[in-house]
């Protein structure tokens, strides 16, 4: 793979971050797309541009409004709490956002020639949104290669990985510490270990302390 160019998902927080290293490591070329789509927080997008500007990858930020428009969510709108009820998605849940994601992603991977598109979607150790889910991704992987008569390969580096796993990974990279202060994943917009009490803190933090706990015991 090491001569082919990618295109990273990648939404500046840990995840995806993480999966722009692995890229980096894994391809001769790197790019990485951002949606807008009305985001709880502009930093975001902030925390996403200068993450690819420090790493010299260069940044495509693509206007996604259309999603906030057609299912208002949790993650976009300020006035709706966050919460998850037993046995059911989480409000966090944006309907069909990683269907558009990638086929957007495929789309311009073909104008700017990359065969590869990786995203940090993760099945274990999470919420169970459908479009998270392997059989999703190898799915959509068939439809976009018959809809663009292309041999595209999506990478999902994360499908497997628990939090902890993901945290090792970023520490094999060599970019532990880069993830840990430089990435923004909580819910309430506040960059590296975040709030600590919304649930993307809860999982990014939980897996944190695992991993550096079994280091110590390896060490
Ligand atoms: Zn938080």
């Amino acid at each position: 793979m090491k001569n082919e160019k990618a295109i990273v998902v990648f939404s500046g927080g840990q995840d995806s971050t993480t999966c722009l290293f692995w890229a980096l490591k894994e391809f001769k070329e790197v790019e990485a797309v951002t949606f807008q789509y009305g985001q709880r927080h502009d930093l975001e997008i902030e925390v996403a541009k200068s993450i690819a500007k420090e790493l010299n990858v260069k940044h495509h930020l693509l206007d996604m409004s259309l999603l906030n428009q057609l299912a208002p969510n949790a993650l976009t709108r300020d006035d709706i709490e966050i919460e998850q009820k037993d046995g059911e998605l989480p409000n966090t849940f944006v309907p069909g956002r990683n269907l558009l994601f990638l086929s957007f992603a495929t789309v311009l991977a073909s104008q700017v020639g990359a065969r590869h598109i990786i995203t940090g979607v993760c099945e274990t150790d999470f919420s169970g949104y459908p479009d998270c889910r392997d059989v999703f991704i190898k799915s959509c992987n068939v439809t976009v290669n018959l809809a663009m008569d292309n041999n595209f390969v999506i990478h999902t580096p994360l499908m497997w990985l628990n939090k902890a796993e993901t945290w090792e990974l970023a520490d094999k990279l060599g970019q532990l510490d880069f993830v840990i202060n430089k990435t923004l994943t909580c819910y309430n917009g506040i960059m590296a270990e975040g709030c600590g009490k919304c649930p993307a803190c809860e999982l990014r933090n939980r897996g944190l302390e695992q991993y550096l706990q079994v280091k110590g015991e390896n060490m």
